[in-house]
């Protein structure tokens, strides 16, 4: 099949790609490297030992989408492009709906002219927002809580009303948890620039001794050790998700969210353990106030995944934490800067 990947030079897109180029699908990527590399894209091609077209370009360019697409003519779409940090989109949020929201539009239009009905989105679970209960299933209330999670949300609705209206047109919003861990060769991983915002890649940048010490957002949770608990999910799993929304979506119309998580909850303290027991080195840190905005858990209902997808995830924290070692360890600098 041929499939247009926007952000497939980035953290989930890279590793997305290693598994469609290992099913034999043919791939176009798009993307402005705003926040991600060349340097995965050549990782991905030698690891696969597959080539790909590459189209740098912006989605906010909607003159350059629809050209990228309608020349690529693809039979669906994975769009990973975007922007995801929550306290980055408080401050720039005009920004954030423009890129999310209106360039997801710039994409369904882009696929209308090309006659393209199929797309698997990454969507969050930020877009549940507070927790009325738990496990967040799909039809928990979206109710996100910041402007991040409102463009996620605003784009989810984009594209389900585009399905109502496309003919045989068909969709998979996937809500990710915590993406965390990287690929078992470590050439390819999470390569955050400036200070990470996220636990793992924070952890990760203290084992090697970028950072000195990580920050623990408080100890005073209603959880089994008072750190706040998440699903972190391994992105070598997630990409098998994709690939499996991908053939989900060619046998139906509509439009499904589907969570992708494990189902399991992980406090920062265990996660810290595990990433401990992996590098070989203790994780010094500090307990501090809580981060504004965060919730206590989050966690997800998986049996629609394993429903409608036949996916189910393979891998432990341990895995995660090895594997996301490997890829720090391998290369404490992320990745050199393209020549
Ligand atoms: P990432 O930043 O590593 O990858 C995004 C890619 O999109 C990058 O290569 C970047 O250069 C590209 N991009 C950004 N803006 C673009 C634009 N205007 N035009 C073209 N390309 C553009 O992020 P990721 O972690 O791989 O996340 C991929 C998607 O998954 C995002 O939409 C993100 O919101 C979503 N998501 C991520 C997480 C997470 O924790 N990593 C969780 C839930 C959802
Ligand atoms: N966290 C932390 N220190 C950090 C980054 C995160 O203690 O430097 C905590 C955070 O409070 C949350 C968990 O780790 O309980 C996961 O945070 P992350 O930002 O990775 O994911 P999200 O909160 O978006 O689910």
């Amino acid at each position: 099949m041929k499939v247009f990947v926007t952000g497939g030079a980035g953290y989930i897109g890279s590793h997305t790609l290693i598994a469609l180029l290992a099913a034999g699908h043919e791939v176009c990527v798009f993307d402005n490297y705003s926040n991600g590399s060349p340097v995965a894209l050549a990782r991905v091609r030698q690891l696969s030992n597959c080539d790909m077209e590459v189209v740098e370009g912006d989605i906010c360019d909607e003159e350059a989408l629809a050209r990228a697409v309608a020349d690529f003519a693809p039979d669906a779409v994975i769009h990973f492009a975007g922007l995801k940090a929550v306290g980055e989109s408080n401050d720039i949020p005009l920004r954030y709906y423009r890129t999310n929201v209106t360039g997801s539009m710039n994409l369904l239009g882009a696929m209308d002219a090309a006659g393209c009905g199929r797309i698997v989105f990454s969507s969050s679970a930020t877009v549940y927002g507070e927790a009325q209960y738990l496990p967040f299933d799909e039809v928990h209330p979206v109710a996100p809580t910041n402007p991040y999670g409102r463009t996620k949300a605003m784009a989810e609705q984009v594209i389900r009303d585009w399905t109502l209206t496309t003919p045989g047109a068909s969709a998979v919003l996937l809500r990710y948890f915590n993406p965390v861990g990287a690929h078992e060769s470590g050439r390819i991983g999470e390569d955050p620039q400036g200070i990470p915002n996220n636990l793992m890649p924070f952890v990760a940048q203290v084992a090697v001794g970028r950072r000195e010490r990580l920050s623990i957002f408080g100890d005073d949770y209603d959880t089994r050790d008072g750190t706040g608990e998440r699903d972190y999910i391994h992105v070598v799993d997630l990409a098998a998700a994709h690939l499996a929304a991908l053939e989900f979506s060619g046998g139906v119309e509509g439009c499904e969210a589907i969570n992708v998580g494990t189902g399991t909850s992980i406090t920062v303290r265990e996660l810290v353990d595990a990433y401990a027991r992996a590098c070989g080195r203790p994780i010094p840190f500090d307990i501090v106030p809580r981060r504004p905005g965060d919730v206590a858990s989050s966690y997800a209902a998986t049996d629609k995944a394993e429903r409608l997808l036949g996916w189910k995830p393979k891998f432990d924290l341990d895995a995660m934490c090895l594997s996301s070692w490997r890829w720090q360890s391998d290369n404490p600098d992320g990745f050199p800067l393209a020549k």
